[in-house]
């Protein structure tokens, strides 16, 4: 594509990148992704896939094979230790999709760049690292680095989906004020050896929380809330906690992925600036309890993908388009943002164990349950 104009250049072909690119073909938009990986990443880090971001997926055909490769969550349960204190059902959700899939996120971009290739098979270039990003007023030049080569681009617009450390955010100048919460976590992927089968599980304890969500091939990934970050953890110590906490058992020999975290939170001060936009992890790091920064990322990607078309076709109204979209997603991102920390709050370990217990069984027990539902399947973050 090298001298070539395009409509629009997306910066980094993680999940939002790859989505927002087969989006903007079916509407008719010429785009290129250009994305540093050689390879495909191997990361399990997300699992979940929410209705509302499934409803989007389908549009572009791709709901069916996320459904028959995931696991589909419909209830989830919570512990008071071995204790059941209330089980949540999806089942109040709108159709067809009530259920939450969980998913490893390289076979979630594997089956997006399967669809992409099928939309245009030119349209994702890897190998390319991004290094600078130019608005000229008329057009948008990207600099990058292709093998051992300094190459030049030229598209009308540029998305940086490139991630936390955004180097597209950078070229812009736009800040990304935030911080690092304290709260740290362990997870691992163990063979499922729980009966808990197709639920996922939430085990309150005084030593902080554990969660369970069930994965393709009985495995099950577990998510414990530590003291410090255990930058050295081995399957072994999770293993010991989980059976501590919990009563339940993994075998450690069967651990495929281990890996200590901290968590962070961002918000971009804005997500468009002239010719340049910003989408997912770019524009907005949530923490990950409660697993819903990516599916955020993709109904961002969904309004940005029409605000561009509309862009391309009328380019009198770009500017209200992509302020619309800056302002609805940085308001989509407040409240998931307020969520996970709900969820971080109900995560930690401490003296109000009694009284989160006592919340979570009235919880599940009242009416206020089908609002939690709706919480924990993001409905309503979206305002269009
Ligand atoms: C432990 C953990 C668990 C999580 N679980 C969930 C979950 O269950 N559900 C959920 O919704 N979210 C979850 N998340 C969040 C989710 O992983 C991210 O929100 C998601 O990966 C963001 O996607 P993205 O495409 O915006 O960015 P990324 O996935 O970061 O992709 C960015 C891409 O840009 C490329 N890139 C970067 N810089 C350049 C450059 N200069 N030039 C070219 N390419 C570049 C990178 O190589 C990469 O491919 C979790 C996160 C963590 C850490």
């Amino acid at each position: 594509m090298n001298g070539k104009h395009t409509d629009v250049i997306i910066v980094g072909g993680g999940p939002v990148g790859l989505f927002l690119a087969c989006l903007l073909l079916q509407k008719g938009v010429s785009c290129v992704i250009l994305e540093q990986r050689e390879e495909p990443s191997r990361h399990t880090r997300s699992l979940g896939i929410h209705p509302p971001a499934l409803e989007r997926l389908a549009e572009v055909g791709i709901a069916e094979e996320l459904i028959e490769r995931a696991v589909q969550i419909s209830e989830g349960r919570a512990f008071s230790g071995p204790t059941v204190l209330g089980s949540m059902t999806f089942e109040s959700c709108p159709p067809p999709y009530r259920f939450i899939l969980a998913l490893p996120q390289f076979i979630t971009e594997a089956i997006l760049e399967k669809r992409l290739k099928e939309l245009d098979d030119s349209a994702l270039l890897r190998g390319a690292t991004v290094t600078e990003v130019f608005d000229s007023g008329g057009h948008v030049i990207v600099r990058a680095v292709l093998g051992e080569q300094e190459v030049r681009y030229r598209s009308t617009y540029v998305v940086g989906c490139d991630g936390f450390n955004s180097q597209v955010r950078r070229s812009a100048n736009i800040e990304f004020p935030g911080g690092k919460y304290t709260d740290t976590y362990v997870m691992g992927d163990f063979e499922d050896r729980s009966n808990l089968g197709s639920q996922a599980g939430i085990f309150l304890t005084k030593e902080g929380v554990v969660e369970s969500i069930p994965l393709p091939g009985s495995v099950r990934r577990w998510v414990a809330k530590t003291k410090t970050l255990l930058e050295d953890a081995s399957a072994d110590t999770l293993a010991k906690i989980i059976q501590k906490r919990t009563g339940i058992q993994v075998r450690s020999q069967t651990c495929s992925m281990i890996s200590a975290f901290s968590v962070y939170h961002h918000l971009a001060t804005e997500l468009a600036r002239g010719r340049i936009l910003l989408a997912g992890d770019a524009a907005h790091v949530v923490s990950p309890i409660g697993g819903q920064g990516m599916n955020l990322g993709w109904l961002g990607a969904w309004t940005l993908s029409t605000a561009l078309a509309g862009a391309i076709q009328n380019s009198g109204s770009a500017k209200s388009l992509f302020d619309s979209y800056s302002e609805s997603q940085r308001r989509a991102a407040i409240t998931v943002r307020k969520r996970s920390e709900f969820n971080m709050w109900m995560a930690r370990e401490g003296p109000l164990l009694p009284l989160k217990r006592t919340l979570v069984k009235w919880t599940l027990d009242s009416r206020v349950r089908s609002y939690f539902a709706k919480m924990f399947t993001m409905r309503g973050i979206q305002s269009q």
